[in-house]
């Protein structure tokens, strides 16, 4: 058997970053548009606001007016164009949002006057104009989001004030999930000796969709290299990207690099520098990839986030993907052996990075308890309390 090449986890990126992608427009209603990506820019079709509007329940009046009353010549309400020219010694009732009359310039709010018998007077003294001027936020033909955004709540909202109804998204890619392991049983039913819980299918599952793609869970293969490839095999047309959870290690019943190659894949890296997760495989076959990921669950979840999630991102038109950002360490962090980039699952509180009792990559419920990942670099054996570390959310 020949030794596998092992990448630094700079250059296991690199090449999943070379891989070819293809961004296919998908145009789906807004209201099912949260987490998709725009596959086009966005410009605006008209000027915000749409017209001068006032900025307050107030009266409309022409600014430089000393009068000492004003006659309320109407009441506009929002949504009704106004039908009176305002002149001096005259006003109109208004309300926020609503169309400012012809003639008027300023709103003098409702909390600074006295209104009697059809009159309004001015009883404190108000500074702001409170008139929302037409264009003032955007002008008709501006750019408002760029290709590749990710649409959260605001951008749906600012969609929506766009009057934008069907959004040109990026087609989501589907992304296949089979997991391998003789031992693994559903939740839910009762657990033989010797039996665990798949919790990586869900792991990554959930994972897939918070990125914003969609999962495919194509079930369980038991550890056979023929069965392994047959369901790569018949998977890859359902899916764009293939995850195999299990099935990569050194073990004589891991078959998944075989079988990958047997379906036709061509194998690119077998080994990253990364801990959890060193046996992560990446293999590809026309435009179609695939990931065989050591199946202990925090390896797979590491794997995912750190080199599974830029590509389905990628492959959205996504390009600004939140990488790492500052923290304090709370606490000394040590290790024994430092030939990896480790990711050790930590607590980012109010700016510090807060370790977690963790015993490796078994070990569910130190992740569970952490909201971000530790990136430890290559050839760092311990950091003191107090470092700036890189910690990525999770
Ligand atoms: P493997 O990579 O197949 O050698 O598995 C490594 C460890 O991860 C073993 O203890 C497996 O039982 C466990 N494991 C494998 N697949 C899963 C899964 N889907 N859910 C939870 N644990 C798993
Ligand atoms: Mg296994």
């Amino acid at each position: 058997m020949t030794a596998k090449l092992m990448l630094l986890v700079e250059e296991a990126e690199k090449v999943i970053a070379g891989f070819p992608v293809s961004i296919s427009a998908e145009p789906v209603p807004l209201a099912e548009s949260l987490g998709r990506c725009l596959a086009e820019d966005v410009f605006s079709p008209g000027d915000v606001p749409e017209f001068d509007k006032s900025a307050m329940d107030g009266y409309a009046y022409l600014s430089g007016d000393a009068s000492t009353e004003f006659r309320i010549v109407e009441t506009i309400a929002a949504g009704t164009p106004p039908r009176v020219v305002v002149s001096t010694g005259q006003c109109a009732k208004i309300m926020t949002g609503a169309m400012m009359p012809s003639g008027a310039d300023r709103v003098v709010k409702r909390e600074c006057t006295v209104e009697e018998n059809g009159f309004m007077r001015i009883v404190a003294a108000e500074t702001n104009v409170n008139v929302r001027r037409r264009g003032e936020d955007l002008k008709a033909g501006k750019l408002v989001l760029d290709r590749g955004t990710r649409l959260r709540p605001a951008q749906v909202a600012l969609l929506a004030s766009l009057g934008v109804a069907v959004v040109p998204t990026a087609r989501r890619p589907r992304v296949g999930i089979i997991t391998t392991g003789s031992e693994l049983v559903e939740p839910g039913k009762p657990l033989a000796p010797g039996q665990i819980y798949d919790s990586n299918s869900y792991s990554l599952s959930a994972q897939i969709r918070e990125a914003g793609a969609v999962p495919v869970r194509l079930g369980r293969v038991a550890d056979h290299e023929k069965a392994t490839a047959k369901a790569i095999a018949s998977a890859i047309d359902e899916c764009d990207v293939l995850i195999l959870s299990g099935g990569v290690s050194a073990g004589d019943f891991d078959y998944v690099p075989s079988a990958l190659k047997q379906a036709g894949f061509t194998l690119y890296f077998e080994k990253i520098a990364v801990q959890p997760g060193m046996p992560t495989v990446f293999a590809g076959k026309a435009e179609k990839c695939a990931f065989g990921l050591p199946g202990n669950p925090v390896s797979t979840f590491v794997i995912f986030e750190v080199f599974i999630k830029p590509l389905l991102l990628r492959k959205m038109g996504h390009a600004c993907f939140p990488q790492q950002q500052p923290a304090a360490l709370a606490s000394a962090f040590s290790r024994s052996n430092c030939e990896r980039t480790a990711f050790v699952p930590v607590i980012l509180r109010d700016g510090r990075a807060e370790l977690v009792s963790y015993h490796g990559s078994a070990h569910l419920h130190a992740l569970g308890r952490a909201n971000a990942l530790l990136r430890v670099p290559a050839g760092q054996k311990a950091i003191a309390v107090g470092c700036t570390v890189d910690v990525r959310l999770i």
